[in-house]
Parts: structure tokens; C-alpha cells; sequence
């Protein structure tokens, strides 16, 4: 047996030790994990004990119908690592009927600067490490894990039953969720749910932290991950050969914790009906910049199912009644009394006191400005209150000088570039 044979040894004797810890551990007091799935109403009783008052809270703001309808979802999180394992946590926080976990990597040392993991569980699968975690967290929510690689064919065929039949009650899960840090994972998603007909969140963070995105796919209604493929892919590059020894992504548990918390946002408003949905919404964290928009699905893709879904959408669209004016209206939050005697003021600018308007200058509203509707003339709108005068004339009164303007020169690049070095 040579060293390294016994070193290996050593390492799988620690990490049993460190499973048996783990099952072995004295719960918390009320918490048995090991416990078969308990289903509890969720109280809104406002007491200590009940970790469900701040969420059916939501019900009493009006901002939900039903909180409880949460119980009746599974949501399939593939991938538990920095941006996965984050949104498994707030997922099960907010009682999430099931959560399906798929992952096969284990816990590592290099995984700390992110959320959720302990060094103690360095050495055990992710998925594992995660349930006991979770089931610790909230015991109502049923933990299902699978410590798998979807892109393998035969693990491929498991991941795909799992979607038909692992719902709570047999049926097909509601959600998928890509925590993936691939582009083969996310086709392996991408092909399941165009065949099923699946609506997933796809998620991701940049290489150097400090960007990531969500975006919401439904398969017929929006592109798919074959519709518009990332550049390196469309180049034919295997992204393996873009991995260097020595070299790694980096990782800030910042951006993974907004990702996360992005996505999670959008997965409660989307089950529970609430909100807009975005389709794609990214993050730029060096200027705080959330760009969102809609890509439409691409006729000519390449998965034949993504086409099939296209066709049905179009037919969909066709067959269904028309909006009328009165449904596309907002729907108005109504609180269900108003306990704190809460007032809003009027958007009406009569509405203002006149001791108000004497302190202040008010900027016209941004569509007032667009529509032009309630200013008459571009003077009025310019117009300052006595002792008030703009720092700068308006664009239209500066007129250009001679010197500013760029006169057209029959010189040659580099003879421009020997003149600038003149100067
Ligand atoms: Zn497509």
C-alpha cells in the first residue's frame, strides 16, 4: 500500500467521522431533523415562537394573497455552491413545500469566502452538507438531494424523472433553478425543460465577481440557452480548455449574496403571484448598475423542442381572448384595515399645502415632461421663483465658437499625430 493509498484512507476515516458528528449532534430545543416531514399550518400569529408571523405578514400588507400556497411548490436547485446553496437557505427559510438539490462536488476549504458552508464540513458532498443544514433550519420543508452530474447521459435520464414525477405530490416539480457554474449544466437544463415544457431561472456570476444576472426562461415565450449561445461556445472553444493550473475564478460572497437574493425574489413572485417577474435582470457591482430587458426566442434555434414550445406559444397567443383596458390596469395593494392609521399623500400637486410650495421648488414630474401635458410653454417649465436663477444658460442659448468646432483637414493621421506631438 503506498503513502498516498494510506493518506487517502485517513482522509475518508475523518470525513465519516465528521458525518457521524453531524447525525449524531444534539438538535436545538423543539427540533427533531430527524423527524418525518411535519405539516404545520402556517400560523400569522404574532408570538416568539412562530417562525411564519413575518411572512404571513406579507398577507396582511396586502403584498400576498395566500402566503400558505408556498407549502404546495417544489423548486429543483441545480447546483449548491456559492449562488445554489445561499438560495436553498432562502428558500427553506420561507417554507418551501419541497426543495430538490442536485450537486456533485463536496465541500472544500476554498469554498469559505462564500455563505452557507463551515469549515467542519470540508470533505462531505455539498448536497448532503446542505440537507443537514436545511432540515436543521426548517424541519416543514421535505429535502430531497441527488449527488449527481446531470451532464453524464445516465444521470441525465435520472435528473429529467425527477422533473416529471418529483413533485409533492408525484406530480412535475414547478421550478428549476440554475446555480450552475457551466455552460454544459445549463445546456443539460436547457434541454430537460424545453422537452417538459418547464419555466427555470437561469443564474451566474462573473469570472472576476463582480458582475452576475438572472433571467427567466419559459420555453416558446422567451429565448432559450441554444436561442442566442454564449460567444465562446458559438466559436467552438471547449470552455475546459479555457481552465489553467493554478489559475481560478474569483469569488465574492457579495455578489453571489445579491445574485441569490435576486433570484429568490423572483421565484417567490413568481409562485406566489405577485410583482413583475424579470426576465433578465443583470448586476454590474462597479457602478451599481442593473440592466434588465426581454430576448425573444430565436425561430431558427438549434433544439427542436425549443421550436415545438415557439410554435405552441404562437398558437397560445392566437387562440387567447384579448386584455381588455380595465384588466391591464395595476392591480392596487388593499391592505385589510390600517392598524397605524397610515395616510399617503395625493400625487395631485393641489393637494400641497401653499406654506409647502413657498419652501420648496419642485421638480416636474419625469412623464409631465415627456407628454408635455401640463406644461404650455418651454418658459414656464424654465421659469425659477423670485431669487432664483440657473447656474448654466439652457443647451439652445449656448452658441458654438469658432474654436470648439472641428473644421474638415485634408491632413493625414500621421501628420496630425506629429502636429499633436508639437503641442
Ligand atoms: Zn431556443
Amino acid at each position: 500500500m503506498s503513502l498516498e493509498d494510506v493518506e487517502n484512507i485517513k482522509k475518508r476515516i475523518e470525513n465519516f467521522k465528521k458525518t457521524l458528528m453531524e447525525l449524531t449532534e444534539t438538535p436545538p430545543p423543539g427540533v427533531d431533523p430527524s423527524a418525518e416531514h411535519k405539516v404545520r399550518e402556517m400560523s400569522a400569529e404574532v408570538v416568539d415562537s412562530n417562525p411564519y408571523s413575518r411572512l404571513m405578514a406579507l398577507q396582511r400588507m396586502g403584498i400576498v394573497n395566500n402566503y400558505q400556497d408556498i407549502r404546495k411548490y417544489t423548486v429543483v436547485v441545480v447546483g449548491v455552491g456559492g449562488v445554489g446553496s445561499v438560495t436553498a437557505e432562502m428558500l427553506t427559510r420561507c417554507g418551501i413545500g419541497k426543495l430538490i438539490l442536485f450537486d456533485y462536488d463536496k465541500v472544500e476549504l476554498a469554498n469559505m469566502n462564500r455563505l452557507f458552508y463551515q469549515p467542519s464540513q470540508a470533505g462531505l458532498s455539498k448536497v448532503s452538507a446542505a440537507s443537514m443544514t436545511l432540515t436543521r433550519i426548517n424541519p416543514d420543508v421535505q429535502i430531497e438531494t441527488y449527488n449527481t452530474n446531470i451532464t453524464l447521459t445516465t444521470q441525465f435520464e435520472e435528473f429529467m424523472n425527477v422533473l416529471k414525477t418529483g413533485g409533492i405530490n408525484g406530480d412535475r416539480v414547478d421550478l428549476v433553478l440554475s446555480c450552475v457554474d457551466n455552460y454544459e449544466a445549463r445546456m443539460a437544463i436547457n434541454t430537460a425543460c424545453n422537452e417538459l415544457s418547464l419555466n427555470w431561472f437561469e443564474s451566474g456570476v462573473s469570472e472576476n465577481a463582480v458582475c452576475g444576472h438572472i433571467q427567466y426562461l419559459v420555453p416558446g415565450e422567451s429565448a432559450c440557452f441554444s436561442c442566442a449561445p454564449p460567444l465562446v461556445v458559438a466559436s467552438e472553444i471547449d470552455e475546459k480548455t479555457l481552465k489553467k493550473d493554478g489559475v481560478c475564478a474569483a469569488s465574492l460572497p457579495t455578489t453571489m449574496g445579491v445574485v441569490a437574493g435576486l433570484l429568490v425574489q423572483n421565484t417567490l413572485k413568481k409562485l406566489l403571484g405577485f410583482g413583475t417577474v424579470s426576465w433578465y435582470l443583470g448586476y454590474n457591482a462597479l457602478t451599481d448598475f442593473f440592466p434588465s430587458m426581454m430576448i425573444k426566442p430565436n425561430p431558427n434555434c438549434s433544439d427542436r423542442f425549443c421550436i415545438m414550445r415557439q410554435e405552441e406559444f404562437l398558437n397560445r397567443v392566437k387562440t387567447e381572448p384579448q386584455c381588455t383596458n380595465e384588466e391591464l390596469l395595476e392591480d392596487k395593494v388593499i391592505h385589510e384595515d390600517n392598524a397605524w392609521g397610515i395616510l399617503l399623500a395625493d400625487d395631485d400637486t393641489t393637494a400641497v399645502s401653499n406654506e409647502a410650495t413657498a419652501e420648496f421648488v419642485t421638480t416636474p414630474k419625469a412623464e409631465n415632461i415627456n407628454k408635455n401635458t401640463s406644461i404650455k410653454s418651454e418658459e414656464e417649465y424654465l421659469s425659477l421663483n423670485d431669487g432664483l436663477e440657473f447656474a448654466y444658460p439652457s443647451a439652445d442659448q449656448t452658441a458654438p465658437n469658432e474654436e470648439s468646432l472641428v473644421k474638415d483637414t485634408d491632413l493625414t493621421v500621421d501628420e496630425l499625430r506629429a502636429q499633436m506631438s508639437l503641442l
